[in-house]
């Protein structure tokens, strides 16, 4: 198999003038991936640093209501920042400081990626830039202003859509003119090589511990793993600590948004129904995948409730693993995700984020297939405080309205 590769996926599409930056990149990837005290290093940072190991958590009345396999849930949300990202940028944190760089880049369309960014370049003393869609920086406010506070400049892209993909175009090109000391901080399983296998290396770190964490509490493995996929990482995080056990079905939920026949969702890997434009397969942003496309490969516009799951592109790792049957891939709708996430609060005292949610959507439609005496995992990537408005507007909710309104903001339900 050619190198970066996975399967008919992947790849490194990088412009000539950082060939020698990726030679670079992988190479020090590779010596700390074989280096046990580089792993140890990073796993007591995520210790002291980040909660780790999380916690499984028994969710015994939503077990009870669907009366079938003993739910748990892998509590990513209790990371510091509040999700799975923690892992992957603290991560490429260490490694940054064993090639010597001194500042970091990122690009980010919902902000939690740029916070997370942010947040290890305080920790580790770099310099920090992020790019952002000019529309993205509207509608992230929060997140703009933590990432200003954590240090970071954060330059609004005016380019194209000024969206995500115009800061992901911006980003490169600083990377390009600054290679010599600066590192591009990948957040997801996606990207040209190494970064897909690098990311998935450090969201590792969730399977390992949760196969301990269920062979513990259940005394055997579990039945099925689920876990939402945007680009993927927090899915193939969880999906390695069992991904070479048959009896383990593992499944990937990724945004249905309005409905898998409407064209607004964000839905590449899932069988749409027969008519509806589906992904196809391209190569862009350095790497080759299922892309929303249109015919003459310009992408299309996708939609989710969940922004961090609203993504043109996903892993080359999953559409290989989905192709080859060793993952099993579904969608979920807004209107499921909302009543999902209503009835999570209500039974267990926890606030998904609306990215994880999906998950717990599948499992919800299939926890009463299965016997009781099996057990099912749900990987809860990230929490929902940061939805906060998101959620107000989709329960429609009266107090918010005013409140919204109240704030200057606009209330759109
Ligand atoms: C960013 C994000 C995601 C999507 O990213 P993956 O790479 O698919 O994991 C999912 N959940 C939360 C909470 C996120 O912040």
């Amino acid at each position: 198999m050619k190198t970066g590769y996975y399967g008919n996926w992947g790849g490194a599409f990088v412009p000539e003038i950082l060939h020698e930056t990726f030679r670079q990149l992988n190479a020090f990837f590779t010596e700390a991936q074989a280096d046990p005290a580089f792993w140890r290093q990073y796993v007591d940072l995520m210790g002291s640093y980040s909660c780790r190991p999380t916690p499984l958590t028994f969710a015994e009345n939503l077990t009870r209501r669907y009366g079938g396999a003993r739910i748990y849930i892998k509590r990513e949300d209790l990371n510091h920042t509040g999700a799975h990202k923690a892992n992957n940028v603290m991560g490429q944190g260490l490694l940054v400081r064993r090639m010597g760089k001194t500042r970091v880049i990122a690009e980010t369309g919902a902000g939690q990626h740029g916070v997370a960014t942010a947040t290890m370049a305080a920790k580790f003393g770099f310099e920090c830039t992020i790019y952002m869609g000019e529309e993205d920086v509207q509608r992230q406010r929060p997140n703009v202003f933590w990432m200003e506070k954590l240090g970071a400049t954060v330059v609004p892209v005016t380019s194209g859509s000024r969206t995500l993909k115009d800061a992901i175009n911006e980003a490169f090109r600083d990377w390009v003119a600054n290679m010599d000391s600066t590192h591009y901080v990948m957040g997801t399983v996606c990207g040209p090589h190494p970064f897909p296998t690098m990311v998935a290396w450090f969201q590792k770190i969730i399977g390992d511990e949760v196969r301990g964490q269920i062979m513990a509490a259940h005394g055997r493995l579990p039945a099925r793993v689920y876990a939402c996929v945007g680009g993927g990482s927090n899915a193939m995080g969880i999906f390695q600590g069992f991904i070479d056990d048959p009896g383990v079905e593992l499944v990937g939920v990724e945004a249905g948004g309005k409905g898998l026949d409407t064209g607004q969702h964000a839905t590449r890997l899932a069988t749409l129904p027969a008519g509806a434009p589906t992904a196809t397969p391209g190569v862009a942003q350095g790497y080759k995948t299922m892309f929303l496309q249109d015919d003459d490969g310009q992408m299309l516009d996708t939609h989710s409730v969940a922004a961090g799951l609203d993504y043109i592109g996903v892993s080359p790792m999953l559409a290989d693993l989905c192709e080859r049957g060793l993952v099993r891939c579904t969608a979920a709708t807004d209107t499921e995700v909302m009543e999902a996430l209503q009835l999570t609060m209500a039974s267990e005292g926890i606030i998904p984020a609306l990215e994880s949610a999906h998950a717990f959507v599948q499992a919800f439609k299939e926890a009463g297939e299965l016997p009781p005496d099996q057990a099912i995992i749900i990987n809860q990537s990230g929490r929902g405080d940061k939805d906060i408005f998101t959620i107000a507007h989709a329960f429609n909710d009266p107090s918010w309205k005013e409140f919204i309104r109240s704030k200057g903001e606009e209330y759109t339900p």
